[in-house]
């Protein structure tokens, strides 16, 4: 994926580094890798807020400011967030205006390790990226990526011309990361989560469990569009990037996570969808571009 060189959002916020920040009890990291072995990230904000009240409660976190000398390796992800991001801020801005006739109020990023405070109580970071609508934040653990990045690391590498992008390998599945947490922002604005939430309230478990998935359904095919118009509009997309990305989706698909945790799959307890669907709805954002295709709710999924 090409990235350099282009505009770089204001919208991020660095609170990495600095120390200061203290998490709970080991049973509370405990209770944190559980729910990350099952969920990996996409966290949706119901659960990530369960998630992080149980841990608020013991623990301290001081508010760290951003690196006063960040490496060459901190500045890079800082300045890939902040391009993605503002990628993010051209499609939506021009979709908003065109499709919706109305205007787009992008997100803030912020970019933590460690534990961060947000609007939904605080959070670990091994609890992967996730959205807070309080705060109209997206939370980004820097190295949750670079869990993602060995991870695609490994599994990118089809022969030895690939070898050369290795360093880049997992650029464009973070970038999908970053656009699917934008695509639960815009469910915020659009006044769809909150249609999902009181739906979900009245439901039995298994139909609150299938409005979450096509909730997180809808936010793979906002990330489609978000492909579809940066490619219009910068061509960034190189050979392979949206493999890498539909590798993502195969690792991060509840199917999957599910196997690797428990050697079954209960369809039931889905919330996020399987592989084959979030692969499916990140393809129809993909080549339609348009955002009246991302209606899950209405749709076989
Ligand atoms: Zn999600």
């Amino acid at each position: 994926m090409r990235w350099k060189g282009r505009r770089v959002s204001t919208n991020v916020e660095d609170r990495r580094g600095g120390g200061g920040a203290k998490a709970g009890g080991i049973s509370i990291l405990g209770l944190v890798v559980a729910f990350v072995a099952w969920k990996f990230f996409g966290v949706d904000p119901q659960q990530a807020y369960q998630a992080t009240k149980q841990v608020t409660s013991q623990s301290q976190v001081a508010e760290t400011q951003g690196l006063d000398h960040p490496t060459a390796e901190q500045q890079e992800a800082m300045d890939f967030v902040g391009t993605v991001l503002a990628d993010t801020e051209d499609t939506w801005t021009q979709v908003f205006q065109q499709q919706l006739n109305s205007q787009y109020v992008p997100p803030k990023l912020v970019l933590f390790s460690g534990v961060v405070n947000s609007g939904c109580g605080t959070a670990q970071s091994a609890m992967g990226p996730f959205y807070c609508p309080t705060d109209q934040k997206v939370y980004i653990d820097t190295s949750f990526f670079k869990l993602m990045h060995q991870q695609m690391g490994i599994s990118g590498e089809k022969n030895t011309t690939e070898l050369a992008r290795r360093d880049q390998a997992g650029d464009f599945a973070q970038a999908y990361v970053v656009a699917h947490e934008v695509g639960h922002h815009l469910q915020t604005l659009l006044g769809i989560s909150e249609q999902v939430q009181k739906a979900r309230n009245q439901a039995n478990k298994v139909q609150s469990n299938q409005l979450s998935v096509r909730q997180e359904l809808q936010a793979d095919c906002f990330a489609g569009i978000w492909a579809n118009r940066t490619q219009q509009r910068t061509q960034f997309l190189e050979q392979g990037d949206i493999e890498e990305a539909m590798d993502a989706a195969q690792k991060i698909g509840d199917d999957y996570l599910q196997k690797r945790a428990t050697g079954q799959v209960v369809p039931d307890s889905f919330t996020h969808g399987t592989s084959q669907q979030r692969m499916q709805w990140f393809q129809t954002g993909l080549k339609s571009g348009n955002i009246s295709d991302c209606d899950t709710f209405n749709q076989t999924i």
